[in-house]
């Protein structure tokens, strides 16, 4: 076991987060320093449950224990240097990490709902035109513990039980594929943020070997992926991040995922005005939908600084809807939340807010 754990010597530099240890590791721990395995428990659900942020809070540990466990191991809590709102009460969140690293994230809430839009990259690699995460790169993946951690802060910032959770935020959760579903195992569980897998949802550009590997997990997770063309050219132009993965074979694994799990996927569309909202384009996203268990999320294209894409018309849109439910698909026109803010999709970058922060 790496952490230090007899009483004499340890190396303060050393110490483990918390978050990292296994319930093994962490009974070993706890048995080294002559606790009982309750413990455990009672440790766990002030680390993952109440996102306590320091061992000082858990009120329920005798004094002496807590410090024992500040001295050997760290307690990881994310900071956040700024904050904006927006009219429609949704916040945006500029977080930083352990190593300075910033994401954002968003909440959003409704009459007895909070939805929360996290982030699991640190920008992305995938180079979509449309998306301002896109443009900018990858810094690098996050961890499963700062995934979930994004989804605690909203929840304690609002003071209300999280209901849902979309990993749309900055990254391509399916290039950081075992820490995102680690993290909404964890979100997932009863131990950590309980909330229902119906309500967890994974956004992917298309990465199809992962689409795959989705299939075969036994959680009833939600998946949405961003098709935005169903012309092979305007998709290779607008996502060249996923170019090798064609829509021939998209098709025949989302095929193979509604089979293997039952389950009704969601294709994004962001309607970018004259370039993915022709007649001809409507008529290539009928042909690849047609006939599928499907759901169409239509968006506005949000706009994104520096580009000269821009949406449709909210009528144009109404003809997709249409039109996609002549051929028997289900479509319907998301509302952008926060555009005022900025945290609209696609417009999460990496941007410490200054001077605009509210709190
Ligand atoms: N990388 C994942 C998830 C993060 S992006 C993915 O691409 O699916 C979340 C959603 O926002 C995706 O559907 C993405 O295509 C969409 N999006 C990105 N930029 C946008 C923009 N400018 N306007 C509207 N939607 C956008
Ligand atoms: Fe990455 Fe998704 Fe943005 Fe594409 S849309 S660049 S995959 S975050």
């Amino acid at each position: 076991m790496t952490i230090a754990s007899d009483n004499a010597e340890f190396d303060k530099n050393a110490r483990r987060d918390v978050h990292t240890l296994t319930r093994k590791e962490l009974g070993e721990l706890l048995s080294s320093l002559g606790q009982p395995a309750f413990r455990a428990k009672q440790i766990e659900e002030w680390v993952w449950s109440k996102n306590a942020r320091s061992f000082d809070d858990m009120t329920n540990l005798p004094k002496a224990l807590r410090e024992q466990l500040a001295d050997r191991l760290t307690i990881s809590a994310v900071e956040e240097p700024a904050r904006q709102s927006s009219a429609d009460g949704s916040r945006k969140y500029l977080l930083r990490l352990s190593d300075g690293v910033t994401v954002e994230c968003v909440g959003m809430p409704s009459k007895n709902r909070l939805a929360v839009c996290a982030s699991t990259q640190a920008g992305c690699a995938m180079g979509c035109a449309f998306c301002a995460t896109g443009g900018a790169g990858l810094t690098r993946s996050l961890t499963d513990v700062e995934i979930y951690e994004q989804v605690m802060h909203v929840r304690d910032d609002f003071g209300e039980r999280v209901t849902s959770v979309v990993l749309m935020g900055q990254g391509e959760p399916f290039m950081n594929y075992d820490a995102t579903l680690a993290a909404l195992r964890r979100l997932n569980s009863p131990d950590g943020a309980g909330i229902g897998a119906r309500h967890l949802t994974v956004s992917t550009c298309g990465v199809i070997p992962q689409i795959m590997r989705f299939a075969n997990e036994p959680e009833q997770f939600t998946l949405a992926v961003s098709l935005h063309s169903a012309v092979q050219r305007t998709r290779n132009a607008l996502m060249p991040g996923v170019r090798k993965y064609s829509l021939v074979n998209l098709y025949d694994a989302m095929g193979t995922y509604v089979s293997k799990t039952g389950r009704r996927p969601t294709y994004e569309y962001a309607l970018i005005g004259g370039v993915n909202d022709t007649d001809a384009e409507l008529q290539a996203l009928c042909d690849f939908c047609e006939g599928t268990l499907a759901h169409v999320n239509l968006i506005q294209l949000n706009e994104v600084e520096g580009s000269k894409l821009r949406p449709s018309t909210p009528a144009r849109a109404e003809d997709f809807v249409r039109a996609l439910g002549r051929v028997g698909v289900e479509a319907t026109v998301r509302l952008s939340r926060g555009a005022d803010i900025d945290a609209a999709c696609g417009q999460l970058k990496q941007r410490l807010a200054k001077g605009r922060s509210a709190k």
